[in-house]
């Protein structure tokens, strides 16, 4: 029965069946996240705000076209953002604590929040800036230029993350626990990485949630461990997450799924080539470079991106299972991961078995009830 002191449901005792909630719970939020960004889309385009900024903006600063598109971009992401803030606010902190994993108060929250968006505008504004240059003095093969600034521009962003953004939200240790220290060393070692570090990731004091990766590109390679599973696995079990993140060094995921991305993306951009080209007349646009065709832009880039997902998708999946292949061979049993991966399940509220077309269309992890499957068949040692 539901409290009555609380104005929160209460919770499913059954910790499957919570999990499926949670679940569903983002599910429902993802689906709701897009409708509403085609929503804002559209009413952006017709009621004629966006052109009508872009032509204001034109006026105040005239020639000035770069600080147009600055500024337009700005003031688009942060309204887009402002709009969508009470969404933000249910589905990242209002969900997380009412099962249970968060440990940031709403400041907390807030704070991380106006960061994330201050990395976003940035962000946005740059890649946005210099996609219109080539609009601007590329007409037709904008969208290859487009594409190789998309690979340099993510190649950037993942060799700086490490260093420069994720420690604007996490701390970043040596392990403290010195067994545990030294076994990471000597398996990393043994896997023969000489380079890559292996660093504490402090999400306690934010999340429940474990996790683990490998992040970095070139000198910034490293791997690292959430301390929320630091604390909470056996040694064996932990050692079994590192073989699976040196799974994915081995195999050079990440420029694997950069290249994979960069296919998409020029995908994405032919799309709005086609659709801009065709569009311009009709808005009244000043021609295919005028930042106030910015909504159509990133409808494509959604549409796109949405269609393509179940591929992206598969591919991440494959990798994972090629990361779990490579750590039970690694360890020469399944039976660490597979107790890891059951710890992970139930800590970070993961349904074990969704239905198999939502994970076909949005899961960029396999199932645990599969991976721990897979990972039993593909045991080497002796049952
Ligand atoms: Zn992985």
């Amino acid at each position: 029965m539901a409290d009555p002191n609380t104005s929160e449901p209460a919770l499913n005792p059954n910790p499957e069946e919570r999990a499926r909630e949670y679940e569903l719970i983002h599910n429902r939020l993802f689906v709701v996240r897009i409708l509403l960004t085609v929503i804002i889309l559209s009413a952006y385009l017709f009621s004629g705000a966006s052109v009508y900024l872009a032509d204001g903006l034109r006026t105040r600063f005239g020639a000035i076209w770069p600080l147009v598109n600055a500024f337009y971009t700005l003031i688009t992401v942060f309204g887009f953002a402002a709009v969508m803030f009470p969404l933000s606010l249910y589905g990242e902190h209002v969900i997380e604590h009412r099962y249970g994993m968060s440990n940031q108060d709403l400041e907390g929250w807030f704070v991380d929040y106006l960061k994330s968006l201050a990395i976003e505008l940035g962000v946005a504004t740059v890649f946005f800036g210099v996609i219109y240059a080539f609009l601007r003095y590329a007409p037709n093969l904008w969208w290859i230029w487009a594409t190789a600034f998309y690979v340099l521009f993510v190649v950037v962003l993942a060799a700086v993350a490490p260093v420069v953004i994720m420690p604007l939200f996490h701390k970043f240790e040596p392990i403290e626990n010195p067994a545990l220290a030294d076994a990471v060393k000597s398996f990393v070692e043994k896997a023969g990485l000489r380079v890559v570090g292996v660093f504490q990731w402090g999400l306690e004091e934010k999340t429940n949630a474990g996790n683990a990766a490998l992040t970095g590109l070139g000198n910034t390679r490293r791997i690292i461990l959430g301390d929320t599973i630091i604390k909470d696995y056996s040694q064996d079990e932990i050692i079994a997450v590192l073989a699976h993140e040196i799974g994915h060094y081995k195999h050079r995921d990440m420029a694997r799924l950069i290249a994979a991305g960069s296919l998409l993306a020029a995908g994405g951009f032919y799309l709005a080539r086609l659709f801009l080209q065709r569009l311009v007349a009709m808005f009244g646009f000043a021609g295919p470079d005028d930042i106030g065709s910015f909504p159509i832009f990133v409808f494509c880039l959604l549409v796109f991106s949405l269609v393509t997902m179940p591929v992206s998708n598969a591919y991440s999946r494959r990798r994972e299972y090629a990361a779990d292949a490579y750590a039970v061979a690694s360890l020469g049993s399944s039976g660490a991961l597979v107790s890891a991966l059951e710890k992970l399940a139930a800590q970070n509220l993961a349904d074990r078995e969704p239905p198999a077309w939502i994970e076909f269309l949005l899961h960029s992890h396999p199932s645990i009830s599969r991976r721990v499957r897979r990972a039993r068949e593909m045991d080497p040692s002796p049952r």
